[in-house]
Parts: C-alpha cells; sequence; structure tokens
C-alpha cells in the first residue's frame, strides 16, 4: 500500500490503513459543509436565489497562519464522514436547491474517492459544472486522477517566490505563512497543468462560467504575498487573457488575530486588514499589465464573506446586498476590469453581468 502524495507534501501516510495525514485527511472523505454559495465570483455564482453549490472539505495541504477557514482547515476532526454514494447525494441536492455547479473546496486530499463520485454523479445525470476550488499545492498526481472529471479548476496562486529565486529554493516566507517552503514552485506547474487540461475560462450565453480556469490571489497587506511579482508572472505564463480574481478581503483570523501575534511582530501589516491605497495599487498594476479578465472586489466585501464555520451556515448573507439607488440585488462583490468588461448603467444590471464597474461608479463615496 503506498503512501500518499496528492500534495506538494508528499508526507507519505498511508491513509487506506488509516493513517492521517499532514493535512488531516485519514482514509474517508470528511464534509464540514455543503450549502448554496452567492459569494463566489459572478460567473459562478448565477443570478438570485441560486449560487454555487459549495462542498466544504475538512482538512487542508496547507497551514495558513491568516487561514479564513481554519475552523474546519486545520481543526482535525472536524466534519461527517461521508461515503461516495452520500456525496453523490450531496451533490444532488444541491443541485435541487438551485445550484449553478458543484464547487468542490479543498478536495485535494480526497481526490481519490471524489473522482470516482463525481463520475457517478455524471452518469446518473448531473450536468452541472465540477468546480475544483483549490489552495493550489496540488501535485501532478492529484491532477491526474481528476483530469476529465473537473470542469472549472479555481485555484489560488497565494505567493510569488522572492526576486533571483530558482525554481525549487526553499523561501521561509512561504514556510511561515503558509506552513510549507516550496508553495510556489508547487502551484506553478499546478496552474500550467489545470490550465492544459481545462484551457481558457469560458462564459455562457447566461453568464455562467462552463469550463476553464480562474486563478485567484489574495492581496496581503505591506505586499506580503508579493503580489507585485506574482501578476507579471502570471501575464507572462498564461497571457493578458487569463482570468484573475484578486481579492482585497483579508483580515487577521486565526493565528494572527489581534493577541495572537506576537510571532509576527516583524510583519504588523498582517495584524490590520489590507488598506484601499495598497489594494487601488494592486488593481493600477493589473490594469498597466493589461489583463483582460480580471475580478476585483469592491471596498466593504471581506465584512460579507467572513465564514464561520460553527454555524450551521457559515456565511451570514443578508437577505441581499443592495447596490445604492439600484434595484439588483447582489451578493457577489467581484467586478470584472480589462476590456471585456461591457458599458451599461448600474440598475440595467444583474449582478452576473460582470458590468458592475459602473455600478461602482455610480455608488456613493
Ligand atoms: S494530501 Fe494530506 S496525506 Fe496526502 S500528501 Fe498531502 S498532507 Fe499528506
Amino acid at each position: 500500500m503506498r503512501g500518499c502524495a496528492l500534495c506538494g507534501r508528499r508526507c507519505g501516510a498511508v491513509r487506506g490503513r488509516g493513517e492521517k495525514g499532514a493535512c488531516g485527511a485519514a482514509g474517508e472523505m470528511l464534509v464540514a459543509q455543503a450549502l448554496i454559495h452567492p459569494g463566489e465570483e459572478p460567473p459562478l455564482t448565477g443570478p438570485a436565489p441560486g449560487g454555487s453549490g459549495a462542498i466544504f472539505f475538512s482538512g487542508c495541504c496547507l497551514g495558513c497562519v491568516f487561514c479564513q477557514n481554519y475552523q474546519i482547515s486545520q481543526s482535525p476532526g472536524s466534519g461527517e464522514p461521508v461515503s461516495q454514494s452520500q456525496l453523490v447525494d450531496i451533490m444532488f441536492r444541491l443541485k435541487d436547491r438551485g445550484a449553478v455547479n458543484i464547487n468542490l473546496v479543498s478536495p485535494t486530499p480526497y481526490v481519490l474517492k471524489l473522482a470516482p463520485a463525481v463520475a457517478r454523479a455524471r452518469s446518473r445525470g448531473l450536468g452541472l459544472p465540477i468546480v475544483y476550488n483549490t489552495g493550489g499545492y496540488d501535485s501532478p498526481e492529484a491532477l491526474a486522477v481528476m483530469e476529465g472529471l473537473v470542469d472549472i479548476y479555481l485555484p489560488d496562486a497565494k505567493l510569488a517566490p522572492p526576486p533571483g529565486d530558482s525554481p525549487g529554493d526553499p523561501d521561509g516566507r512561504s514556510m511561515r505563512l503558509l506552513g510549507v517552503g516550496d508553495y510556489v514552485w508547487v502551484n506553478r506547474s499546478a496552474l500550467v497543468e489545470m490550465n492544459r487540461q481545462v484551457g481558457e475560462f469560458t462564459i455562457g450565453e447566461d453568464g455562467l462560467a462552463t469550463k476553464g480556469m480562474l486563478v485567484r490571489h489574495l492581496v496581503l497587506p505591506d505586499d506580503l504575498a508579493r503580489t507585485t511579482l506574482l501578476l507579471p508572472w502570471l501575464r507572462e505564463t498564461f497571457g493578458t487573457g487569463v482570468y484573475l480574481s484578486v481579492m482585497n478581503q483579508y483580515f487577521p483570523s486565526h493565528m494572527v488575530k489581534v493577541g495572537h501575534n506576537t510571532q509576527f511582530r516583524d510583519w504588523p501589516g498582517l495584524g490590520r486588514p489590507l488598506s484601499e491605497f495598497e489594494y487601488d495599487g494592486v488593481v493600477r498594476q493589473m490594469m498597466e499589465l493589461g489583463f483582460d479578465n480580471a475580478f476585483v472586489q469592491e471596498t466593504g466585501a471581506s465584512e460579507l464573506l467572513r465564514p464561520d464555520f460553527s454555524k450551521p451556515d457559515a456565511f451570514n448573507w443578508p437577505q441581499g446586498h443592495a447596490h445604492a439607488g439600484c434595484p439588483e440585488i447582489s451578493r457577489n462583490e467581484s467586478e470584472l476590469i480589462g476590456k471585456n468588461r461591457k458599458e451599461g448603467k448600474c440598475c440595467e444590471m444583474r449582478r452576473n453581468d460582470m458590468t458592475s464597474a459602473a455600478c461602482l461608479a455610480a455608488m456613493p463615496g
């Protein structure tokens, strides 16, 4: 029986014998929550009252000190064991509740059981796109298992290497922030492979994503994620047409909460939210680099996007987030910048029209 090598840690746990890996996963799939998630990017969410059919798995290959999902990602024993047939049932229940896709969140440790479950769901007639929503530390072996079963890859690119690093060089910042020193090299290979498998992010006439890769990046205060170096790499590797979602929703969570940050005194930025000034600078850099398809978040998005997995529904969504003076309801705070943004009036937009840059302009303040 071979040891696990599904993520960059390659910790070798023999999970088939019940050994727990560094990610917290053992033999069974553990699901923390399954819900209709209205807070993903517009093409992954669709018009109200739908949303993404999110299945949050317990455990994680990484150990991010600021993780916003730490209650389920870094808490051994969280979640309920589910069999493959139970997982298929969960997918169909989400579909019946109006999900526009099935969004597998932190799936990496479970791909060996997930892959047959997805295949079974498809053979039973589940036609929704399958979204593989990952921190981006997947090994080639894990991605090979999922090839042909994933429609949309939704990986993070959390960090860039420091200037002058050679492939494979360990990074002390990566070790301290994410719990692994080689994140960027595993991540870069994974992104290239995901892009090879599913190609260009594609949005149908109905505004919903059907296939492709959308890369997410959480901007950290004081450029601790080296965003300024990451963006040029993304352009160089995938071109200006790559779909990006660059998020401003950082807040001190988990190990870096106020009162718990003594070990991060040398990085005081971790103890505060991202400033508008910092985020504006990132948006400006994206525009200068000429990205055609970059989702950016409105100021204040972070308040709506803070999960609490101790509650039955981790996201405390209001009945709807209405733009000032606009009758349309928008619970997703991402807007597309770049040349594919359409022009339009605020009140003619639906939240998945990706035209809300005009809506932003119409908002007070
Ligand atoms: S997925 Fe988990 S068990 Fe497998 S190599 Fe990574 S940390 Fe170890």
